[in-house]
């Protein structure tokens, strides 16, 4: 049994020295964050103590500055793709609970394609599947097939080029075979970091274990994944407690595989049919308080990709785009069946009900008369940059030259099969002011090519 790496008495501790010593030095930290070092946990406490609306404003500016560093103004796209909601565990947040009482059902073969096909057909090309605990009727089998049977659907030249999963924790060596999936990301919430109120809020089932889904990106890197995100459901707790437990496991990660989190999601409790607490979270985050919560992650984590979900509303996520995001999704469905079948209802079947219900081409469209770039982008994984590799790449802020062009490219090619007339229109006017911003040189270069060779017809181009 490994040693807990969690100290809830220390994280404590920092937090209140930090609320009681509001000399400590700001700036100093601001300065840091800026240079992309990230910050220790007691320098995220230092910005967590803070209230004074000039401070909050001087932390979403870093914020901001230290995301275009890390990965210049693209945001990647994603869609989540839910295969059952048949649920052993009985979680009070969730609309999927035991005893809940809503439809739950599990997608067959036939549906997986039909939901994958709506959603190439919507544009995607990176999903996140996303699986209930249910051994019985959703075993690591029934998990490959999914896996396969959303690469074997293509569309015209379109494809899903990558699958993420969320799916429940498993032991190290159900974690190797995970890995041969072909999956990219394997991502799991601790939900609260708080033993205390993870165990009320689990009352029965496997997930009522804090230890096993504390430690299984541990065992995940153990068996050869070495992208995982990691994420807290604000809400359930005090979020700058949990702020702070995100970076005390990154920090675990990192210090024993040299790799940290891929990825780290900042959900907030949405309202879930048949869950009381859904509708009165117990330590509920305002909005201005989630601005924070993103910002001082991107500050303290540079390299992590933070995610943001269509749980929130379309004017605070153009917010959020802001202040450090760097992945977000879009007309997203969170019940079994929702993208192919008019039948599903949201109301009786979801796991929450989203907030933002604009179509994938409007959220593009908001995205794109911004100050960012629409990506499709899944380069890194297929290139090989991944774990390690692909810290050496973001840690520095490297990374952003590919993003750049790989947005630029797929974007265009969303534009060329999906578009209508006034994306195409403008987005060519952003794609000609970000090849602009590129250096002069061969990624340049090369990228003008592929621009030409979409033109002609060719998909699927990336560095
Ligand atoms: Fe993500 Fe890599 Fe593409 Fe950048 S280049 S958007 S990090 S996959």
């Amino acid at each position: 049994m490994k040693r807990l790496f969690l100290d809830e008495a220390k994280i404590n501790q920092t937090l209140s020295k930090s609320k009681d010593a509001l000399s400590l030095d700001f700036d100093g930290v601001i300065k840091k964050a800026l240079s992309l070092k990230g910050l220790s946990t007691e320098e995220a406490a230092i910005l967590l103590g803070r209230s004074d609306p000039e401070e909050h404003e001087k932390i979403f500016q870093a914020a901001k500055s230290v995301k275009e560093s890390i990965y210049g103004n693209r945001l990647v796209l994603f869609a989540p793709l839910y295969l059952n909601s048949r649920c052993v565990n009985d979680c009070t947040y969730c609309g999927f609970g035991k005893s809940i009482g809503n439809d739950l059902r599990t997608l067959s073969s036939e549906e997986i394609k039909n939901e994958t096909e709506a959603l190439i057909r919507d544009g995607h090309k990176r999903l996140l599947l996303v699986a209930a605990e249910d051994p019985k009727n959703f075993d690591m089998d029934r998990l490959e097939r999914a896996v396969d049977t959303v690469y074997s659907v293509s569309s015209g030249q379109s494809k899903i080029r990558r699958v993420n999963v969320n799916i429940a924790p498993m032991s190290t060596e159900e974690f190797r075979r995970l890995k041969t999936f072909g999956i990219g990301t394997y991502q799991l919430f601790q939900e609260t970091y708080n033993r205390e109120m993870y165990s009320s809020v689990h009352p029965s089932g496997p997930k009522r274990d804090y230890v096993w889904r504390l430690h299984a990106m541990h065992r995940a890197m153990e068996g050869g994944i070495d992208d995982v995100g990691i994420g807290a459901l604000f809400g359930l707790y005090d979020y700058s407690f949990e702020v702070l437990a995100l970076l005390e496991h990154t920090k675990s990660l990192e210090k024993e595989f040299k790799v940290g989190p891929h990825t780290i999601s900042v959900p907030r409790i949405e309202q879930a049919k048949g869950s009381e607490m859904s509708l009165y979270p117990p330590y509920k985050v305002t909005d201005n308080e989630l601005k924070l919560i993103v910002s001082i992650l991107r500050l303290a984590v540079p390299s992590a990709g933070i995610i943001l979900s269509t749980r929130e509303r379309a004017e605070l996520r153009d917010e959020l785009f802001h202040l450090g995001v760097s992945q977000v999704s879009a007309a997203s469905k969170t019940t079994p069946g929702g993208y192919s079948s008019s039948k599903v209802s949201e109301e009786n079947s979801a796991q929450f009900i989203t907030s933002d219900k604009r179509s994938t081409l409007e959220v593009i469209k908001s995205i794109s008369n911004s100050e960012f770039s629409p990506s499709f982008c899944t380069a890194c994984y297929r290139v090989g940059r991944t774990g390690e590799v692909f810290m050496r790449h973001a840690k520095p802020g490297n990374i952003k030259h590919f993003c750049r062009a790989n947005s630029i490219l797929s974007f265009k090619e969303y534009m060329l099969d999906y578009g209508d007339t006034e994306i195409r229109r403008t987005g060519l006017e952003l794609i000609t002011k970000e090849l602009k911003k590129m250096e002069e040189g061969l990624l340049k270069l090369e990228t003008e090519k592929k621009l030409a060779e979409l033109d002609h017809g060719k998909r699927n181009l990336f560095f």
